[in-house]
């Protein structure tokens, strides 16, 4: 199209970046999700909520490194928790550290949660999760929800990711539809746990209904099967989380994303008595390690980020501009193929080949993959990086004129495009 070729002649560093990086990494990156055709743009750096590319573009940073940036790139107060850990703290000590049950006390008073533990990432916080799951009830299986992404090997798109390490042991159940959920939790015989976001984030930033989730949770209670919330998009949608809106009371939770200050950062918690299989006093406890689990810029970092930042009156604050901005776009978007769906400060993108709707789940989804295509890139030359699949986390420091002026840019694209979209 017109605009790929614009995309390519102004990118000429990016494509260079991309020639030789694709001699040492698969398709030239190291996260496929990152991957854009004809190639994709190399950021040199950031600076508060905008990113600069190597071909010296700016542009506000719509990506919020998939919600765990919500500081934005250089945060007074993450820079000193980070300065000063180098410099009294030390990198990593192999030891418990003070700060390690600081930052647990935090979260767990913030989640209510009675216990939790650190990995190094979402993905690992589901593994370990579903690992205390199913030592706690003795069975193997698990429900989960089409579209659903719990981390790469936990990701049930469009089915089971090939890359599963437990092909067999996952039930799909259709989002949002509570007789599908019903008969796959009530149906399952062996079932260990209930894994679902209450926000599909990798799916398209579909959210749940209250209702849904509350039938999900009465099921899994019901066959004694662990209630597992995958929070790790959703936790920074309220200060106690999306279950504190939604009015749940999962058995475990898993976080991860700014919860570790910009860091690389996971964690699974929940009921004590699921989380004590853990224990290591025990003789039969279920061994979780990780060198990185505690390290020092992490716990210090994550801290300052969540105590001094992002305090339950900022997050409450923040994420009523984002609702206010999602309204404005459904509002300008009505009776268009095009769709924005979210909460908070956190939302997608949609085109449909049916016309937009009340997208409730993927499988209703008929994504217009050459509109979305067309959007992402003139949204590039009106200066916003977004996913390339659609997806939005504002960060903190997100100027409202910004915002704004997205709205304007979405209108114009409407207008400019109206005999097709
Ligand atoms: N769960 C959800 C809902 C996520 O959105 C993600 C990552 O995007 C993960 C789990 C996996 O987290 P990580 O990428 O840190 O492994």
């Amino acid at each position: 199209s017109a605009a790929q070729a614009r995309f390519e002649a102004a990118n000429p560093k990016s494509q260079k970046q991309h020639e030789v990086a694709v001699k040492s990494l698969p398709g030239g990156n190291t996260r496929s999700l990152l991957h854009t055709s004809p190639f994709p743009l190399s950021m040199k750096c950031g600076k508060g909520p905008y990113v600069f590319d190597e071909d010296g573009h700016k542009y506000l940073d719509f990506v919020g490194e998939l919600t765990a940036g919500i500081y934005g790139h250089s945060h007074p107060v993450i820079r000193e928790a980070i300065v000063s850990t180098f410099d009294h703290v030390g990198l990593n000590l192999g030891s418990t550290i003070v700060q390690e049950e600081r930052h647990a006390a935090l979260i767990r008073q913030r989640f209510n949660l009675e216990s939790i533990r650190f990995t190094n990432s979402g993905t690992e916080a589901t593994m370990h999760a579903l690992a205390a799951a199913r030592r706690f009830t003795s069975h193997r299986k698990v429900v989960v929800f089409n579209g659903g992404y719990h981390g790469a090997v936990f990701s049930f798109g469009s089915g089971v990711a090939p890359n599963n390490v437990d092909l067999d042991d996952w039930v799909l159940g259709k989002y949002n539809d509570i007789t599908s959920a019903r008969n796959a939790i009530e149906g399952t015989r062996g079932l260990a746990a209930v894994l679902v976001e209450g926000m599909q984030g990798a799916g398209g930033c579909i959210p749940a209904t209250q209702e849904f989730m509350l039938a999900v949770q009465e099921s899994a209670k019901k066959v004694g099967a662990v209630f597992i919330l995958d929070e790790v998009m959703t936790s920074r949608l309220a200060p106690g989380g999306l279950q504190s809106i939604l009015g749940l009371k999962p058995d475990m939770t898993t976080f991860g994303k700014y919860l570790g200050g910009g860091f690389a950062f996971g964690a699974f918690g929940g009921r004590a008595d699921i989380m004590s299989v853990y224990d290591p006093r025990n003789k039969d406890a279920l061994a979780h390690s990780g060198t990185f689990n505690n390290n020092t810029m992490t716990m210090h970092a994550g801290y300052a980020g969540l105590s001094k930042v992002l305090t339950p009156e900022v997050n409450v604050e923040f994420n009523a501009m984002g609702d206010v901005f999602l309204e404005k776009l459904k509002r300008i978007t009505k009776g268009t193929k095009c769709c924005f769906t979210g909460r908070g400060a956190v939302l997608a993108v949609h085109f449909t080949h049916q016309g937009a709707q009340d997208i409730r789940c993927v499988e209703e989804v008929d994504e217009d993959w050459d509109l979305k295509d067309l959007f992402w890139f003139e949204m590039l030359e009106e200066g916003y990086w977004i996913t390339r699949r659609g997806s939005i986390a504002l960060i903190l420091e997100t100027p409202q004129e910004e915002l704004d002026r997205f709205v304007d840019c979405v209108g114009a694209f409407l207008e400019k495009h109206r005999s097709i979209v």
